[in-house]
């Protein structure tokens, strides 16, 4: 028998299985001032919960207005996440002597999941819940395939069907993810599709038209709203994703105990926030109660530099406008970002949760050019050995930045980020860089002006 608890080899930390966190960290009761509610685009009226409903079971919309600070994670969600958590916790020692930095630089690694990122975290639960509120299949969205490959994942451990719009160039552009959720079982529809109104009339407009993230979520929603024993599941950006999520930075709290650190900065990348939140917030809970004074940095594209340039007003969730009106930072939700390779960025909100923490001054935010992006990822690649994934490498653009700026004062910082995933089906994305071929998309002032001009008349 083996008395410790928590190993590390000086290259990773992991923990024993029985040490693995069994309850989310919900942060709404400790929040700095309550959550503007979500509210009801033609009345103007906050929406109730009995208003979401048509698209989601009870249990998740229970956990989304929850005020409990733990929530217990179900014993067959747990079960589930064993196929790979404890996900380890790395000390990247290469990628430090490479900066010849004094900062001391872990990462999160959450690519070991069969789908290769954190989104099983929150797919899982959002589909067992789902199982046993008697739905029988779940609609969602997906650009570049990550998420709809969680959900598809998740929904055949627990015999769902699951229909997954795909923005229609990705669904073109990234065949392997498109087979990957066909291997799961799901369906896969190119977006905008005929299947919907909304994908109708936006195809009316433009036939050509490649898609969005946005026009996908419009798609989804209808089709779940519109038929029954179907439900939706969002990602990313609702309270009860963000709370999916927390697994991870629980685990690595526990795992920088083990070895006797705490971070000076929590970095990770913001699409709509879920890998982020789910990292950084049992850390903000420190912060929240004054136990500590970590920073905690939002990495962001400059094409789409939502915290960075974004104004913090209501807003749809979706470019059509069928979901309610959230209180975030927003681009405007008929923002269409530059078509960067990180994908999973590229959306016009973040999770209100985070945006009210930006507001507050609890977290900060940096954005990023694609270029150099693209050159961090390739020299953690070249040092620590695993591939990222193009959204991860905002995180580590900004991480390899905090640490050269340690170089230069001499700080012994602990940086703590989140390695979100791999990049295995994006690598010709890694090509196009090598062929320099990748644009730097700098903040497109003039388009986000247009987009965030249409929404004071969304006010209540
Ligand atoms: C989807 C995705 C993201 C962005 O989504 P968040 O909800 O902001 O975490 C980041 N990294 C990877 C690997 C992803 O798949």
């Amino acid at each position: 028998m083996l008395e410790k608890k928590t190993f590390e080899n000086g290259t990773k930390v992991f923990l024993s299985p029985d040490e693995m966190p069994t309850e989310w960290y919900n942060i709404l009761p400790d929040l700095p001032r309550p959550l503007d509610p979500p509210i009801n685009p033609q009345t103007k009226e906050p929406i109730g919960p009995s208003d979401l409903e048509p698209i989601f079971p009870k249990s998740l919309i229970q956990q989304e207005v929850s005020d409990q600070r733990w929530i217990k994670i179900p014993e067959e969600v747990l079960d589930v996440y064993k196929l790979w958590r404890p996900t380890p916790l790395y000390r990247a020692r290469r990628l430090e002597k490479a900066l010849d930095t004094p900062a001391k630089i872990y990462y999160k690694w959450e690519g070991v999941s069969p789908p290769g990122s954190h989104k099983p975290n929150t797919a899982v639960a959002q589909a067992y819940y789902n199982m046993v509120d008697g739905t029988e299949r779940l609609t969602t969205e997906t650009g570049a395939g990550q998420w709809g490959s969680a959900l598809s994942f998740g929904c055949s451990l627990f015999d769902m069907e699951c229909t997954v719009y795909m923005v229609k160039i990705s669904y073109q552009q990234k065949p392997y993810r498109r087979l990957l959720m066909q291997t799961w079982g799901a369906e896969v529809i190119p977006s905008p599709s005929d299947r919907t109104q909304a994908g109708k009339k936006i195809l009316e407009e433009d036939p050509e038209s490649p898609g969005s993230l946005g026009i996908a979520i419009s798609e989804a929603v209808e089709d779940a709203a519109t038929h029954d024993n179907v439900h939706y599941s969002l990602g990313s950006v609702l309270n009860h994703v963000m709370l999916h999520q927390t697994v991870i930075g629980l685990e690595a709290k526990k795992q920088l105990e083990a070895v006797g650190e705490y971070p000076d900065v929590v970095v990770g990348c913001v699409g709509g926030g879920s890998n982020f939140a789910g990292l950084a917030y049992p850390f903000v809970y420190d912060k929240l109660k004054g136990k500590s004074d970590v920073r905690i940095v939002a990495a962001e594209p400059t094409a789409c530099p939502t915290l960075s340039k974004g104004i913090y007003a209501y807003d749809f969730g979706d470019t059509v406008g069928l979901t309610p009106l959230l209180k975030m930072y927003t681009l405007g939700h008929d923002f269409v970002p530059a078509p960067i390779h990180a994908g999973g960025l590229r959306y016009h909100g973040d999770a209100p949760t985070l945006c009210l923490l930006y507001d507050e001054g609890v977290i900060e935010a940096k954005a990023v050019p694609q270029n150099p992006t693209f050159e961090a990822g390739v020299m953690f690649a070249r040092n620590e050995g695993f591939v990222p994934a193009p959204e991860t490498n905002h995180a580590i653009r900004v991480v390899i930045d905090e640490a050269l700026r340690c170089k230069e004062t001499g700080e012994k910082k602990v940086i703590l980020f989140n390695n979100s995933g791999h990049g295995h089906f994006d690598l010709a994305a890694y090509e196009a860089y090598f062929a320099k071929k990748l644009e730097d998309y700098e903040y497109p002032e003039e388009k986000i002006k247009q987009s965030l001009e249409k929404i004071s008349q969304l006010q209540p």
